[in-house]
């Protein structure tokens, strides 16, 4: 893919990048190397500083910020205003817990005959960082802002369709403070990444993007036996049981598919309705989803603006396609509408049948799958059918239920009576294909530490 900013909501092509050669990679590479050291010596209020320095700085950018992002991948301007508030505010949560978090863990000296027994947590190093576009800014503060706190530093490889947000967040925190090279923006293609990631100087890595992505980047990370978090795929279950408020439900649903354009990875994907009140969310639902305005992203009203690329819409096309030739019903939308732009409206559909590509894989836009089931055990048994595990949501005020979906769903994530989203305080990562590891929190923050055990007579 070309490093270019297109505007999604026009097709027009407004600015395009050199990929960086390997000249400058190596000089990037040698930089971050040095800055490890320099951040590693430097005390939890120094990097704090940096941190509050940042979301400050964000605070100050937001309006023009917001337009970079919109333009660069589509969002609406209301969400890119609200992704860049959650990042300073994620920004200053770590700079206020993260302490906390990576304080020396004491252990039971008595139990191995030691005066005292802890383990201390260390940065790694330089941590490369592979990134998607459908959250430009936030993807990536999820991972510095502890990352930075922990003393490691970062180069980052952005999406190919964001570099002037990847340019911005370099910028962000040389503005802020950090040590000279501590974040690096790599423009490169992604043929550049295992090369860098070979690179002994780099010690670990992190990616959040899709399963092929993740695979790629996890089999040259085991070759080289670092370690790597991966953040993948998900298509999550949104269930709804008959105590559940319906309204609510439905309109969350709403909420929980179109966000960021239907495209995120925690977006619920496949709703599934007990049967008993199937009919009545169903009609709900369909309301609620063809109530929502698309249209031109820039514009304060507009609810979903269009998808982030040109492929990325096909590939929700094909999946409709698939599914209508081999009988599934579209209730709303399905429709690619005419004119400029890849917009995509928000889309139902049910009678889906296993042999349905639909049925398996994951749609980054704004379609829902609507699926019956017969009782609970249906329900749990649908949504587990699937080979990613990352967010879940149940909707019900039954006790015994809300036990029986926290312990039954395969999933990284559970939500109840609400939608899964990514708050600065809790951990964040999937099971299955979804990949693996945390970010965010004590567990994250601790992925990329030597967890370093300390015994002393
Ligand atoms: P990609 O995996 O194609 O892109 C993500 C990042 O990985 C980009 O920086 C891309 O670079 C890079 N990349 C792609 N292939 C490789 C490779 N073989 N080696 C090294 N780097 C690579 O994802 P999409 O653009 O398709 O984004 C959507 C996908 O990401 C969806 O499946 C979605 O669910 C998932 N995702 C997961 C999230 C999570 O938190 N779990 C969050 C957001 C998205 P380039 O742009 O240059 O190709």
């Amino acid at each position: 893919m070309a490093i270019a900013t297109t505007n999604p909501a026009t097709g027009e092509v407004l600015k395009e990048f050199d990929a960086l050669s390997d000249a400058e990679i190596e000089e990037k590479v040698a930089r971050a190397a040095q800055a490890a050291q320099a951040h590693r010596a430097t005390s939890f209020d120094e990097r704090a500083g940096v941190l509050r320095g940042a979301a400050d700085i964000l605070d100050e950018d937001v309006d023009s910020l917001a337009v970079t992002m919109t333009t660069e991948m589509g969002k609406t301007i209301t969400a890119a205003k609200a992704e860049i508030a959650k990042c300073a505010k994620g920004l200053r949560y770590y700079a206020d817990h993260a302490p906390e978090m990576l304080a020396d863990d004491i252990a039971d000296a008595d139990a191995v005959d030691a005066s005292r027994a802890f383990h201390r947590f260390q940065p790694l190093g330089v941590v490369l960082a592979v990134m998607p576009w459908n959250f430009p800014l936030w993807q990536v503060i999820r991972f510095a802002a502890p990352g930075l706190m922990a003393g490691n530093v970062g180069l980052l490889k952005h999406a190919s369709n964001v570099p002037q947000t990847a340019l911005y967040l370099e910028d962000l925190f040389r503005r802020a403070g950090l040590v000279d090279g501590g974040f690096q923006t790599l423009l490169i293609g992604s043929k550049q990444v295992e090369a860098i990631l070979t690179d002994k100087r780099v010690a670990a890595a992190t990616l959040t993007g899709s399963e092929g992505a993740g695979r790629s980047i996890g089999e040259t990370a085991g070759k080289q036996l670092k370690k790597v978090v991966l953040e993948l795929g998900g298509s999550d279950p949104f269930v709804v049981l008959p105590s559940a408020d319906l309204e609510k439900a439905a309109k969350v649903a709403t909420t929980a598919r179109c966000q960021n354009n239907g495209q995120s990875c925690i977006a619920a994907k496949r709703f599934i309705v007990h049967t008993d009140v199937y009919d009545e969310f169903a009609r709900l639902f369909v309301e609620n989803m063809s109530g929502q305005k698309v249209g031109d992203p820039t514009e304060d009203d507009t609810d979903i603006g269009p998808l982030a690329t040109e492929q990325g819409r096909q590939d929700v096309v094909d999946l409709v396609t698939d599914a209508t030739a081999k009988g599934a019903r579209i209730l709303t939308g399905g429709e690619v509408p005419d004119g400029p732009g890849w917009f995509y409206p928000p889309t139902v559909v049910a009678d889906i049948t296993t042999d349905m590509d639909i049925y398996g894989e994951e749609v980054f836009g704004p379609v829902a799958s609507l699926y019956r089931a017969s009782d609970t055990d249906d329900a749990l048994r649908i949504a587990n059918d699937t080979d990613f595990g990352l967010g879940s949501n149940v909707w019900t005020t039954d006790d015994a239920e809300i036990d029986k979906f926290v312990d039954g769903f395969e999933a990284g994530q559970v939500f109840v009576n609400g939608m899964t989203t990514s708050y600065p305080a809790i951990a964040f990562g999937g099971v299955k294909n979804s990949g693996h590891g945390r970010e965010l929190t004590k567990f994250g923050i601790r992925e990329f530490c030597n967890v370093k055990t300390v015994w002393i007579a």
